[in-house]
């Protein structure tokens, strides 16, 4: 089958013959029909946070149908249009056992991070692992199931949000403008603060009611003004860098969350005077549950939730995709759409 390949760490993509996955009794083979492409594939590329074996098939955003099924697989079959959870989990670990797959102590691989995943014709899965995806959302959409919604949906659930509290998503890129369609559909006050204008635009348009310049100078008073008083209840911080934790500490109200879901390998420059005296809490967010990403796949199906696709590329040009990434422009989405 046809791959986009990885040999080694800041090498580029090699459009290769690779063989075909092998699926064992309970696993699952699926044709490849689209792919997102995110920011963690730039930190696979580069040898950041990720050091997957070599050869390695990126690709964590796959959607498709169902080529063949193990002998043991029950419950789905060839011909029906899937996406899959990422996380292989040992299924028994006490975080196991409380639904917080992406953190299982035995985890037996990533799809498209530490095992193979979808830019690919062809990717296996754990039966298990396979969400069933309707035909009201499509291959594109429905593949970002697996990050980028699901990342935004347990990001909030994360967060303790209630009706017409006030929230800033801090980074108005894909999981940024997903965030604000949760946030609008929960009754809560999104505001987004972003370095691009056209990200804020983006973001007015997935219902943001409110939008800012990152690096305004009077960002802190402007914030607390939209929240009606001592600032947010929760600020996502969806980009992760040093300076943003400490714009993150500015617009948060005492007692407020900061959930943190942008990686960088960055130190947070905020300080434990304010954290202990303004009683902040810090959360990390990582990926989400399986019922997350049930939960991500019924909303986009209710229209609820519409992950933005900026632009689609043949697997034959994913270094071009990849450089467009790298270069901040990309105001939304990108995915490989396969045939
Ligand atoms: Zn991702
Ligand atoms: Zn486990």
């Amino acid at each position: 089958m046809k791959a986009a390949v990885l040999r080694q760490a800041g090498a580029p993509f090699a459009i290769e013959e690779m063989p075909m996955p092998q699926i064992g009794p309970e696993e699952v083979l699926v044709k490849t029909r689209s792919c997102g492409i995110c920011r963690t594939d730039l930190h696979i590329q580069d040898g950041l946070a990720y050091i997957p074996e070599f050869p390695h098939i990126p690709g964590h955003e796959p959607a498709g149908v169902v080529a063949a099924a193990g002998d043991r697989v029950k419950g789905i079959e060839v011909g029906q249009r899937v996406v899959p959870h990422l996380f292989v989990t040992c299924g028994h670990c006490s975080y196991c056992r409380s639904g917080r797959d992406a953190q299982c102590t035995d985890v037996q691989g990533i799809l498209g991070v530490t095992l193979h995943g979808g830019f690919a014709e062809y990717f296996k899965a754990p039966a298990r692992n396979l969400l069933l995806l309707p035909h009201a959302v499509s291959f594109e959409e429905g593949g970002l199931a697996s990050c980028a919604v699901i990342t935004a949906v347990h990001a909030y659930r994360r967060a303790r949000l209630g009706v017409n509290d006030a929230a800033v998503v801090l980074g108005a890129g894909g999981i940024g403008q997903i965030l604000v369609q949760i946030l609008r559909a929960a009754g809560v006050k999104a505001a987004a603060v972003s370095r691009s204008q056209q990200s804020l635009e983006a973001a007015k348009n997935a219902g943001a009611e409110w939008t800012a310049r990152l690096g305004e100078p009077n960002l802190g008073a402007m914030v607390r003004a939209f929240s009606g008083g001592d600032g947010v209840h929760c600020v996502f911080e969806c980009v992760g860098t040093a300076a943003t934790m400490k714009t993150a500490g500015e617009l948060v109200r005492r007692g407020g969350q900061i959930v943190v879901i942008g990686e960088e390998p960055e130190f947070p420059e905020i300080d434990t005077i304010q954290i202990a005296q303004r009683e902040l809490e810090i959360l990390g967010s990582r990926n989400g549950s399986r019922q997350d990403a049930a939960d991500s796949i019924a909303m986009m199906a209710r229209g609820l939730i519409k992950p933005p696709v900026v632009r689609r590329y043949p697997l034959e040009e994913i270094n071009e995709a990849m450089r467009y990434l790298r270069s901040g422009e990309a105001h939304g989405r990108l995915v490989v759409i396969l045939d």
